[in-house]
């Protein structure tokens, strides 16, 4: 019955963040990546993974006229200051395998908890420009960076993230355990119970 289900606007690029997206809310909603629309992306300029999440939904909201629903995600390493942070897709500036190489080298020299990372997925669900409350949601995913890349699942950091009470490597995972397990997941169960109050 997907034509009874109300259009919801992806705002995203990230292929790999629209299939788990779509994996995930397909149930309860038709969704729709912006590129669809014809929605370009615009400069991330916030100083947070909030600001730039409540940019991007804003801007789809706008410029389609439809509900929209932004996630700003990364990978944040305490030992690193933070990094790759808010730049985590465009670390090195050469795409996925190149990040994670970059990351590597970047933590050659730090062993035992200075490998500690999570990632962070923050969510925000816009009924149109102006809506004055929109539905905003978090998740974290604790674990560590290991020394070499492993497993084909996922995306970005996948193969070197191995999370906390885990052995494999987040790119091991299948989907429905990454589902029940990861930033996003939590952030998208935490949507759907706030959608459903
Ligand atoms: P954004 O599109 O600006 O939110 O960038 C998100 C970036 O963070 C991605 O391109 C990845 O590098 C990283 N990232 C976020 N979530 C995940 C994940 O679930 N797995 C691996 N990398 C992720």
């Amino acid at each position: 019955m997907t034509e009874k289900l109300p259009t919801l606007v992806v705002a995203s690029h990230n292929t790999g963040k629209i299939t788990e997206f779509e994996r995930i809310l397909s149930a309860w909603w038709r969704i729709q990546p912006q590129a669809t629309l014809g929605v370009t992306a615009i400069p991330e300029t916030g100083l947070s993974f909030i600001e730039n999440a409540m940019l991007k939904a804003r801007h789809a909201c706008r410029e389609t006229g439809k509900a929209a629903l932004a996630d700003d995600s990364g990978l944040v390493v305490p030992a690193l200051g933070g990094a790759p942070g808010l730049y985590s897709a465009r670390y090195s500036g050469a795409g996925d395998a190149a990040n994670n190489a970059l990351l590597l080298q970047n933590m050659r020299a730090l062993r035992g908890e200075r490998r500690e990372a999570f990632y962070i997925a923050v969510l925000v669900l816009m009924h149109g420009p102006e809506d004055p409350a929109p539905i905003v949601t978090e998740g974290r995913w604790y674990g560590h960076i290991a020394d070499a890349p492993r497993g084909h699942h996922g995306f970005g950091y996948d193969p070197l993230f191995i999370p906390q009470g885990e052995t494999r490597h987040a790119a091991e995972l299948n989907h429905e355990e990454k589902d029940r397990m990861s930033h996003r997941g939590m952030a998208v169960t935490q949507l759907l119970k706030r959608c459903r109050e």
